[in-house]
């Protein structure tokens, strides 16, 4: 990407987003030569994120799947509408980061569990034993028994 201001071919990215309307990535430049910053907006169609999954099939990363599961873990807990986007928004801003064309769930998933954990440990614990698959009672002890240690 060229610098508007003095043509320059090597500009570095410093920061990479959704933009609002979710169809297109934000993106601050910085030119390596005169410094000056500015943004490029890149349509998703260029770059469809894939999700890999745990049978290694792919799908089009939606947002709407990773609001559902935290919505459900924060059911009838003190956590508001606003903390859940903002929490998504900071996942979705790390995996874009990543700049690549293809991220497992697993890694999405240590993500929003991570983020969980900061806002509250009620929906930490359901969003983790629906995604670890507890298999019984004593891994979700485990897991609770690890949390109330910290
Ligand atoms: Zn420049």
């Amino acid at each position: 990407m060229k610098c508007p201001y003095c043509n320059e071919a090597d500009t570095k990215v410093i920061d990479s987003r959704p933009a609002e309307d979710n169809s297109s990535i934000r993106r601050r430049r910085q030119c390596e030569r005169c410094g000056k910053r500015f943004t490029t907006y890149e349509k998703l169609e260029t770059m469809p994120l894939m999700v890999i999954k745990k049978d290694n099939s792919r799908e089009a990363y939606d947002r709407s799947k990773i609001e559902a599961g935290i919505i459900q873990s924060c059911h009838k807990r003190p956590v508001s509408t606003q903390q859940i986007n903002s929490v998504i928004d900071e996942i979705e801003n790390r995996v874009f980061n990543m700049e690549e064309k293809e991220v497992p769930t697993s890694v999405i998933g240590e993500l929003v569990m991570d983020k969980l954990k900061e806002l509250d440990e009620v929906a930490y614990v359901r969003f983790a034993s629906v995604y670890r698959e507890f298999k019984d009672v004593n891994t979700f002890m485990e897991e609770l028994a690890k949390l109330l240690k910290q």
